[in-house]
């Protein structure tokens, strides 16, 4: 047998004892023993500030990093507290824990970065021994970061554009519409909504801000739309281009 012990950024946890054992897919994997300890505020009850005790117990599984080609995961205990005086109840912090996820925060970072260096899903997949789905999700987390705000709205844009392209899109269930807007310079995406035209256009220029509305000289989208009247509305020295026909 051999084991290994972590030489631990694992805030709280102390590995015991390691073996190996084979996945379901039949990969070897370390399983890491250990122990979690309980930080001072664990056992402080968040709603009334009382004294709370331990409830229960259960165990937690982490996938962690690889080890060479062995995958790991660690399995310690983690406290259920209970408030006696009001009745709050809560589990022990796990400090490295990825939110949302059985994984490591370290795992996670090693996941997200094997995404933003261009690996497939699949070959992520295998890398980390994680599976398909939570890799997507890691990596649709990903991209939410990298390109919105709140998850929802796309970040400002990068530069100043001078020629916006707009238009609406028909969405695959065919009832649905989104709004585009585009550089017309770079083609990059600005703007993505769902809802009506007019309403679109105002909060993408809420969102980009006057100023940077200013720099725009000229939007293309079709004749006699909602969009035209919305532009006209809000900037009116910005010009207007049809079709190219
Ligand atoms: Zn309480």
């Amino acid at each position: 047998m051999h084991y290994i012990t972590l030489p631990s950024e694992l805030v709280g946890f102390t590995n015991h004892s390691s073996e190996i054992v084979k996945t379901v897919s039949n990969r070897k994997m370390y399983l890491l023993h250990g122990e979690l300890k309980a930080g001072a505020a664990d056992s402080l009850c968040p709603q009334c500030g009382g004294s709370m005790h331990i409830h229960d117990r259960c165990e937690v599984n982490l996938r962690h990093l690889c080890f060479g080609d062995k995958l790991s995961c660690l399995r310690f205990t983690k406290l259920r507290y209970y408030c006696p005086r009001c009745g709050h109840s809560h589990m022990q912090g796990v400090p490295f824990q990825a939110k949302g996820h059985r994984i490591s925060c370290e795992l996670l970072t090693f996941t997200r970065d094997l995404l933003a260096y261009g690996f497939t899903n699949k070959q992520v997949a295998y890398i980390t021994g994680l599976g398909r789905n939570t890799v997507k999700d890691i990596d649709l987390e990903r991209l939410k970061e990298k390109y919105t705000v709140d998850g929802e709205r796309l970040i400002q844009p990068e530069r100043q554009a001078r020629f916006l392209g707009i238009d609406e899109f028909k969405l695959h269930d065919g009832h649905k519409y989104a709004v585009i807007i585009i550089d017309m310079e770079t083609g990059h995406i600005l703007w993505l909504a769902h809802g009506k035209k007019k309403a679109s256009v105002y909060s993408f220029i809420e969102h980009v801000g006057k100023e940077w509305m200013e720099g725009v000289e000229a939007v293309a989208c079709d004749m006699n739309s909602d969009f035209q009247e919305a532009f006209e509305d809000r900037c009116p020295h910005i010009q207007t281009v049809f079709d190219f026909v």
